[in-house]
């Protein structure tokens, strides 16, 4: 099994099996994502404790990397700092928007949705559920942006 192989197999049992799904009652925040193009909704909900998302969730329905992705951005998030899921998020973004090889960031699982970037009408699944996590974070800072 090559590579390539193995990181479908991975995708397709995220997709089948999501982890962390469902709602956390208690969260301290939430977010909706939509994406248009394809169907995918999904909402985000976090836990933070201090500096730290120690749980998150994700519901909702959409297409197989959509789900894929926020099973696999939970797992990887999930007990990391602010901060490390500010680098993690925009490294992920960046390998699948930029033709630039750069890793800053070792992304672990997340890398086996590298090759969504083929596919740039799927690239807007893939990134759904870190551009909802994105927004439920600025929800807990109360900030408003007005772009
Ligand atoms: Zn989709």
């Amino acid at each position: 099994m090559d590579l390539r192989n193995l990181y479908q197999e991975l995708i397709l049992d995220h997709s089948k099996h999501p982890r962390n799904f469902g709602e956390i009652e208690e969260a301290t925040c939430h977010a909706n994502g939509h994406n248009p193009l394809c169907g995918d909704k999904v909402k985000v909900y976090l836990t933070v404790e201090g500096n730290r998302i120690t749980d998150i969730s994700f519901s909702g329905a959409g297409c197989a990397i959509s789900t894929a992705s926020a099973s696999l951005m939970g797992e990887a998030i999930k007990g990391r700092s602010l901060e490390e899921v500010e680098s993690l998020k925009s490294s992920f973004l960046e390998m699948l928007t930029s033709n630039t090889e750069s890793e800053p960031v070792d992304l672990g699982k997340l890398r086996v949705l590298e090759g969504v970037k083929e596919f740039p009408m799927r690239v807007k699944c893939a990134t759904l559920a870190w551009h909802t996590l994105a927004a439920a974070l600025t929800q807990r800072d109360g900030t408003v942006t007005s772009e």
